[in-house]
Order: C-alpha cells, then sequence, then structure tokens
C-alpha cells in the first residue's frame, strides 16, 4: 500500500543504530564469535534472589502495578543503601523512584528537565544513549572529551569553555563506560563549583558504582556540599547483580525534580516490573554476592590488560573501574571502525569501535571483560595471531 505522506516520525530517522547493535548483528553471521561487545555480566542472577521472588510470585501479591515510584519497602531499602554506600540522606517517600533499568531512569531525569534548545554536556566517549536520549528531549548535546593523556578524567578548564547560554546540564557517568575512568574527588569538587557557578544540574550515572578495582572509593557528586539539590543520582541493579534482564534501576533528586520525573515515568511506563522490585529487595537485603563478582572481575581485568599490552601496536590503560577495557590501537595503523571490522572478520572477535561512544573515541576500541576468563584467553590467542598482520590487505 502506498502512503501520500511518511507515516513515521522525523524524530525516528534523527536516531541512529548505535554502534553496539551494529556489531551485535554483524557478530551474528559467525558461530565460533568471542563476543566481547556486550556490556553484560556473565554470571546468572545469584540464587538466593530468584528463590526469594518464586517464593513472593507464589503468594500472588506481586503480580499487580506496583505504585508508580515503586514499592516503599524498597525505596526504604534504596535510601538506607544510599546513605551507607554514597553519603547520601534521602528521603524515601519524596526523592527516589525506582525505574525499568538505570536507562528509564536517564530518560526520565532528561524529559523532565530538558527543553528544546537546552544544551546537555556529554562525556565523548561516552554512553550512547545520553545523546539519543538528549536528541528525543530536542535538547541539544554538547560534547566534552576525555583524553587518555588526562586518564580520561574530563579537563576543568576544557570543561568551563563548553559551557554556553543555553547549558542546563551536564552528565557524568563513574565509573565509566567505555573508558573504566573513576571520577577522582579533585575533579569532581571542580565540576560541582562549575556546576555551582553556572547553575547547571548534574545527572550523574553511577550504574557501574560498585565495580571500582582501586584504593579510591566511588564518590556520588550528590554527597558533596550543596550537590543534592542540583543532582539526579542514577543507579542500577543491572550490573551489580548480574540482572540485566531484569530491567531495574532507581533514582534520587531533590523532590521537586524527582516529582516531576515520577511524572514522566507515569505516563510512559506506569511503573517498574512487580516481581523485579522484589527481586531487587532480595538482593538488598538478604546476602550480597556483588561483591564476590567485582573481585572476580578484577582478577579477569589484570589478566586482560596485561595480554593486550603484549600485542603489538596496543596500548591498554588499565581501567580503575567498570568491566570494560579502551585499549590505544592507533599503533597498528587502522582506523577504530577499520580494527574491529578486521578484528571479527578474520579472528571472530568482536568489539566496539570508538567512535561509537563520540568522536574522541576514534584511536579505541571498547571490550569487555564481563566474560567468562576461558573466552578472554581464547581471544587473546586468536589477537595474538590475527593482530599483527591486521594493517595489511
Ligand atoms: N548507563 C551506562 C553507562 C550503561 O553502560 C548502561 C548499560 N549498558 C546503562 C546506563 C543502563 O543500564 P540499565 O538500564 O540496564 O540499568
Amino acid at each position: 500500500m502506498r502512503h501520500r505522506r511518511s507515516l513515521l516520525a522525523a524524530r525516528a530517522a534523527r536516531l541512529h543504530l548505535s554502534g553496539i547493535r551494529k556489531m551485535m548483528i554483524a557478530a551474528a553471521r559467525y558461530s565460533d564469535v568471542i563476543r566481547l561487545e556486550v556490556g553484560e555480566p556473565d554470571f546468572a542472577t545469584p540464587g538466593y534472589i530468584i528463590d526469594a521472588v518464586s517464593a513472593d510470585l507464589r503468594t500472588g501479591l506481586y503480580t499487580h502495578y506496583s505504585p508508580v515510584a515503586g514499592y516503599a519497602e524498597l525505596r526504604n531499602a534504596l535510601a538506607a543503601r544510599l546513605s551507607r554506600e554514597h553519603g547520601l540522606t534521602v528521603d524515601p517517600a519524596s526523592e527516589l523512584m525506582v525505574s525499568v533499568g538505570g536507562a528509564g531512569s536517564l530518560y526520565a531525569a532528561i524529559m523532565a528537565t530538558v527543553d528544546p534548545g537546552d544544551e546537555v554536556l556529554i562525556p565523548d566517549p561516552g554512553y550512547p544513549q545520553y545523546t539519543q536520549m538528549t536528541l528525543l528531549a530536542e535538547g541539544a548535546p554538547v560534547y566534552y572529551p576525555l583524553r587518555e593523556e588526562n586518564n580520561f578524567q574530563p579537563d576543568l578548564a576544557d570543561l568551563r569553555s563548553r559551557i554556553g547560554r543555553r547549558a542546563k546540564a551536564i552528565l557524568l557517568n563513574s565509573p565509566q563506560n567505555p573508558t573504566g575512568a573513576v571520577l577522582d574527588r579533585q575533579t569532581l569538587d571542580g565540576i560541582a563549583a562549575l556546576a555551582q557557578e553556572h547553575d547547571l544540574l548534574v545527572i550523574s550515572d553511577e550504574v557501574y558504582s560498585t565495580l571500582v578495582y582501586t584504593a579510591e572509593p566511588h564518590i556520588s557528586i550528590a554527597s558533596l556540599p550543596d550537590m543534592f539539590e542540583r543532582t539526579v543520582t542514577i543507579n542500577s541493579f543491572s550490573k551489580a547483580y548480574a540482572m540485566t534482564g531484569w530491567r531495574l534501576g532507581y533514582a534520587a533528586a531533590p523532590a521537586a525534580i524527582m516529582t516531576e520525573m515520577v511524572k514522566m515515568q507515569s505516563f510512559f511506563n506506569s511503573c517498574a516490573s512487580s516481581v523485579s522490585q522484589r527481586a531487587a529487595l532480595a538482593a538488598l537485603t538478604r546476602s550480597d554476592e556483588s561483591q564476590a563478582m567485582t573481585a572476580e572481575y578484577h582478577r579477569r581485568r589484570d589478566w586482560f590488560v596485561a595480554a593486550l599490552n603484549g600485542l603489538p601496536g596496543v596500548r591498554c590503560p588499565t581501567p580503575a573501574g567498570a568491566f570494560y577495557v579502551f585499549p590505544n590501537i592507533s599503533g597498528t595503523n587502522l582506523s577504530a571502525q577499520e580494527f574491529s571490522e578486521r578484528l571479527l572478520e578474520r579472528a571472530h572477535v568482536t568489539s566496539v569501535p570508538g567512535t561509537a561512544f563520540g568522536p574522541s573515541g576514534e584511536g579505541h576500541v571498547r571490550m569487555s571483560f564481563a566474560t567468562a576468563m576461558d573466552n578472554l584467553q581464547e581471544a587473546v590467542r586468536r589477537m595474538q595471531t590475527v593482530v599483527p598482520g591486521l594493517a595489511a590487505g
């Protein structure tokens, strides 16, 4: 059937398939592919969580809608956690919501605060959803670069130079996807000062907060003096508890912002899944296997970084957090896109070109070490064979 006009919205054409999804599609061509492109724990959700949810389901009480912001019991447990681990004092009734993944909180935060034309400062390289969600809100993404020579910490003078008249919000991500950088105290103090000087909102994506491998702890910017009032803190059960498929995240923000975020959520999701909320409550209150998982990621990180640094033309900094390496591959004389494509074709190993995370990602690829050690070892064996000749032909 022919249409006299497009049935699609212009907005759909403005969004682009993420480079991560493109790599997933390309990888489906091979049966023996080693998947290092996805940001997903290989662990199954811990058994104690599954057991608790199974029992809850049988009561018949948790197969209905929950309040829009989430069950009060879970919000109370989350407020206790934010106080204990992030130094935040949050009123669970008015300053906290449970969402469909961290992504749901991110979208609610952006939709509730960004007007058309408002500028949002976004890390480059950074998680692609920040740009696309800003575009959905008709805001204007403004990239601030993270450079390897600065350990992927934002340069404060550079950041200041990008704060224009329409600047509304700054997006932070620590520990960071894709670089693994953890924002240090000095940088956070500097960003807090800039946000106060220019009256900016801070949206702080902390979904990897439990995955830190150094002695320096993760710091929530909202815990710094006078920062809670201008910060949306976002976290998730996806990475810390191997619960990506349960789609459960949460956000904390001052009541005036949270009220609007909850309103947004009521219109696009109604509420997060009730069953998943029970799983999250069990994850928080029954036991804690997230530390054991973090220890295992730590072991994989150390092995993988050392192995990658042994490859010709590859220089791999050690990430302080998250579960990604972001090696510099410019010594192979290939672009990030060429490197990733050839590695897939010749070694059947997937990675994501750094440029999928923004223009400053050129010269790098992202690989995840949230996969079994055997897979990492096999990936390295294949890379040792093909990387020396990758630039040829
Ligand atoms: N933020 C970052 C930086 C991420 O890498 C991800 C997932 N890859 C998310 C947010 C969203 O995670 P989820 O919605 O599963 O909680």
